[in-house]
């Protein structure tokens, strides 16, 4: 006998959950939410992308005035660090947005389970942890994320050798931290302790930074990210790190090993399914340790369904919340939609770098004939004002469409300018199409428009 019945069960409350069970509860289900972890909001607010984005606004913010705005007519005095304040303040907002879900669920009257949920055949959810309860649901949702990939010969101590958790934390600013691995995570957190003042050398196994971006774009950045002080060893596979007294000695492959006070392993994650219980219900996971789905979330055990890092594609919040709407959508009405094809990719580095769409290395690939504009942030007056004149976007088109196929950006606030690529893309927009929408003057903007003109050799300022 279950203790408790509800329509539908959430297994995990980051992004892709703790949105799909407020969604559920709006459309009238009786929804219940499984989180083990006393805070709700997952890996993106509680060690994510929530107190990664808090350190990377300060640490830009102390950098900026230690580097000083003389050029701006402003003279500063004494600029110091108080590291554990800005610590501090990182802390605060995870706890602040974190207390927030919790205040959704109530509003919403999703019912939350403080506990380690385990499936426990079809239609049960036993909990264990602080709430222990029998749970029955005619639908039960998998959105358990994922955990930093292990590396091979790497041993984390929480300390000096650490994931993204420990480096969200360093009580003082590394003397040389070594990050392993070139993505999201290594470039975002690399750029924190670096403009904080550590010395900080990138170590990346492929010839190239942040794997999956537009080449052009990645390049400008590994460039740019170079002028602010941070070493790439690229083409150098990491085969072991280990502590060595207050140190800890990274090994590469065919290369003088490494010695550095920090180390951050970033070398990727994996989903997140131990002690979930899929054998119960008879869910294998695929060659890549995912839960395979079809295009309605369902997996192959009846009333099961999974999103977010757990399953396909990129491990992104944002997918697993609009995954995790699609998906209850379909559970209570028959209809909802989710893209794959269009999902933004942001990278917080300064300047940052988004994408959205497919890559010109792809188009190449696929044989897709394309139409290419590029601008320059140097050329656009709000940039030129801002001061911050790094970067491009470049708009790739169907040359004989004029579809848009994808568009990529390094510069100031790219992650506030590709949302417009994305609507675009999801309404079918042309380049013509950007290139005759108003933009206004002078704003960051300008320079896709410029980009979608540039489409057709037409653009004004370039
Ligand atoms: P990643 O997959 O983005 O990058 C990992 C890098 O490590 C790759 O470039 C890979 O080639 C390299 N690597 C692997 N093994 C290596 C070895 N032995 N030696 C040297 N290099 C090696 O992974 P990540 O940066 O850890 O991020 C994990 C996930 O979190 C990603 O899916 C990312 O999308 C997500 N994330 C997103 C954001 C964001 O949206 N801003 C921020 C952080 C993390």
């Amino acid at each position: 006998m279950a203790d408790r019945q509800h329509d539908l069960v959430v297994i995990g409350a980051g992004p892709g959950g703790y949105v799909a069970a407020i969604r559920a509860a709006q459309l009238g289900l009786d929804v219940a939410c499984v989180e083990r972890e006393p805070r709700l909001g997952g890996t993106c607010l509680r060690i994510g992308c929530i107190p990664s984005k808090a350190l990377l606004e300060s640490s830009e913010k102390y950098h900026e005035l230690v580097a000083g705005l003389d050029g701006q007519g402003i003279k500063l005095g004494g600029v110091a660090l108080d590291l554990p304040a800005m610590l501090a303040r990182k802390d605060r907002i995870v706890v602040d947005l974190t207390d927030g879900i919790a205040g959704l669920f109530k509003k919403n009257k999703v019912t939350r389970y403080e506990g380690a949920a385990r499936l426990a055949g079809p239609g049960r959810v036993a909990v264990e942890g602080k709430d222990r309860v029998d749970l029955a649901a005619r639908h039960v949702l998998i959105a358990t994320g994922s955990v930093p990939a292990p590396l091979p010969g790497v041993e984390l101590d929480g300390d000096v050798v650490g994931d993204s958790t420990t480096a969200l934390s360093f009580p003082t600013v590394p003397r040389h931290l070594v990050v392993i691995g070139a993505g999201y995570i290594g470039l975002e957190l690399g750029s924190v302790w670096r403009r904080l003042g550590a010395e900080v050398t990138v170590v990346e196994y492929l010839d190239r930074i942040l794997p999956g971006t537009d080449l052009e774009i990645a390049r400008e950045a590994q460039k740019l990210l170079k002028r602010q002080g941070l070493r790439f060893v690229l083409k150098a596979r990491v085969t072991g790190a280990r502590r060595d007294g207050q140190d800890a000695i990274v090994e590469i492959e065919g290369q003088e090993p490494l010695r550095a006070d920090r180390v951050l392993v970033a070398v990727g994650r994996k989903p997140y399914t131990e002690g979930l219980g899929l054998d119960s219900v008879g869910i294998a996971l695929d060659e890549r340790g995912r839960v395979p789905v079809d295009d309605r979330f369902r997996t192959r055990a009846a009333g099961v369904y999974a999103i977010g890092d757990v399953i396909a594609g990129p491990m992104l919040a944002h997918k697993a919340e609009e995954e995790g709407i699609a998906c209850v959508e379909l559970i209570a009405t028959g209809w909802g939609h989710a893209d794959p094809a269009i999902i933004p990719g942001v990278c917080y580095t300064d300047p940052e770098i988004a994408g959205v769409g497919r890559t010109e290395e792809q188009l190449k690939a696929e044989g897709v004939a394309y139409r290419k504009g590029v601008f320059f942030f140097r050329a656009n007056s709000r940039a030129r004002a801002l001061e911050r004149i790094d970067g491009r976007v470049k708009i790739l088109a169907h040359a004989e469409t004029d579809r848009v196929l994808g568009v990529h950006m390094i510069g100031p606030r790219a992650g506030e300018l590709i949302a417009e690529a994305v609507l675009a893309m999801a309404v079918g927009a042309s380049s013509e199409d950007i290139a005759r929408v108003c933009h206004a003057h002078p704003t960051l903007a300008e320079t896709v428009k410029e980009a979608a003109l540039a489409v057709d050799g037409r653009s004004i300022h370039a």
